[in-house]
């Protein structure tokens, strides 16, 4: 997620982030590199001028070149620009109505139906939500297949009536079958066309009035950047719709979207879109997000997917063993097996402070972790508890036995090294320490 934007970011505050000396010249210096890493991911160039204009008047305004640690508060400053311009504190749905009627928008490809299931889901699993999926798109039988096939594997009931070419109808006779059969949410999953056109707009707008949600989301992906936002601002001309969704954010997105649309629309990002899994979605938060951009990772998100996957138990007796420093290869192996059913793997190592950076020129896929857990299989249980005794024959000998060789084994052993590090330097000292170790 955004490597290319929190590399640039990274680079251009790392002069601030060093032990030289901090001059009014570098600040400017730094803050022209931010706007320029801003505009090439694609972030309008109003929006990244005004960014570092906010960012300068605060830095000027706290006297950052007098304090003590210039560089944090630099970086603070920075940060909580970029959570303000992604609007600040995270924003619910609306689930009031009785049903709740959630209208989804957005163009063909975006990501609706995809999303519409993951929302399901989603409420699903919060247990007093019952919701129903309605198909909507007229024109695309296949569309409508598609929802069912979401459907049936999320266990939630889908709504369609393939004879019917009338939206509103179809959706209105939806929302009485809710009533009628004790659902209290109901997703509509539109028709999209490819490019926003007037027809496509009308019937939106349409069943809008006709059935007047609680909740009007329009959906993005966020790989179309600029585009992105035009679009959002067209759909928010006719709908005013409530939130934003952006989808593939797992892809290699430049994030000129999810900063930019949010003081484009003034409309909250509410959800965003992880993967193609059903499992793959998120509540958006603006704070945790701007970490992630400037690398500093998010641990919250990633314990959070770990408690949503796995029971709290064992997300706490891993905790206690990180602060006791006892985090060893075979938890490290159960983690692999427990991420790998979470989702894109850069995506989750994102969200580990610092280990992002270091694994951003590692292709991680699921093959990628193959060599790992076959090294780590070859390791001994005393090696598994106790690194530090794998010495150069041990190193031979675990490399044959995985049929990988000593430079990766020893790649294995260093990148473990840090990442408990890092783990131990996490839970020791809260933000204080996670700044120092973004300096080295
Ligand atoms: P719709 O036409 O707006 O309903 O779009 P779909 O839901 O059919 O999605 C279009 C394509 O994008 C499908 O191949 C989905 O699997 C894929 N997709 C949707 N959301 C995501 C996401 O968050 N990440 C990734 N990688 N793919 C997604």
């Amino acid at each position: 997620m955004f490597n290319n934007l929190s590399d640039k970011l990274d680079k251009a505050l790392h002069v601030l982030k060093g032990h030289g000396s901090i001059t009014e010249v570098n600040v400017a210096e730094t803050l022209k590199e931010v706007r320029r890493a801003l505009l090439d991911a694609d972030v309008n160039f109003k929006i990244a001028k005004q960014f570092t204009n906010t960012v300068k008047e605060k830095a000027l305004g706290q006297d950052v070149l007098t304090t003590l640690q210039p560089g944090q508060l630099m970086v603070k400053i920075v940060k909580d620009e970029l959570t303000q311009l992604m609007g600040g504190d995270a924003a619910g749905i609306n689930l009031s109505g009785t049903p709740s009627v959630i209208l989804m928008s957005g163009l063909q490809g975006s990501g609706k139906t995809t999303f519409s299931g993951k929302l399901a889901n989603y409420l699903k699993n919060k247990k007093t939500k019952k919701p129903l999926l309605v198909a909507c798109d007229v024109y695309r039988p296949a569309a409508i297949d598609q929802l069912h096939v979401v459907g049936e594997q999320i266990g939630v009931e889908v709504f369609s009536d393939k004879g019917n070419n009338d939206p509103v109808a179809i959706s209105q006779a939806a929302i009485a079958h809710a009533k009628a059969n004790g659902h209290n949410v109901v997703i509509i999953d539109t028709a999209g066309r490819l490019a926003v056109d007037e027809a496509m707009m009308t019937e939106i707008s349409n069943i809008h009035k006709a059935i007047q949600p609680q909740e009007t989301l329009f959906v993005v992906d966020s790989m179309t950047g600029q585009d992105a936002v035009n679009t959002a601002k067209a759909f928010n001309d006719v709908l005013n719709f409530d939130g934003v969704i952006l989808t593939k954010l797992d892809g290699d997105t430049r994030g000129g979207a999810a900063i930019s649309i949010k003081s484009v629309v003034n409309k909250p990002i509410k959800f965003i879109g992880t993967g193609e899994k059903m499992e793959a979605i998120d509540v958006f938060y603006p704070s945790r997000m701007a970490d992630r951009i400037l690398g500093m990772g998010d641990v919250v998100s990633l314990v959070e997917r770990a408690q949503e996957q796995f029971d709290e138990v064992e997300a706490r007796k891993l905790q206690k063993k990180i602060a006791k420093n006892q985090f060893g290869f075979d938890d490290f192996l159960s983690q692999i097996q427990q991420i790998k059913k979470m989702g894109n793997m850069k995506d989750l190592m994102g969200m580990i402070p610092g280990a992002g950076k270091m694994m951003k020129d590692i292709d991680i896929d699921d093959d990628a972790f193959k060599g790992i857990e076959a090294i780590i299989h070859s390791m001994t249980p005393k090696e598994r508890t106790n690194p530090s005794i794998i010495n150069a024959s041990r190193k031979k000998r675990i490399g044959k036995g995985s049929g990988t060789s000593v430079q990766e084994v020893n790649q294995l052993l260093k990148q473990f090294n840090q990442m408990s590090k890092m783990m131990k330097m996490m839970q020791g000292g809260g933000g204080k320490k996670m700044m120092q170790m973004m300096k080295n």
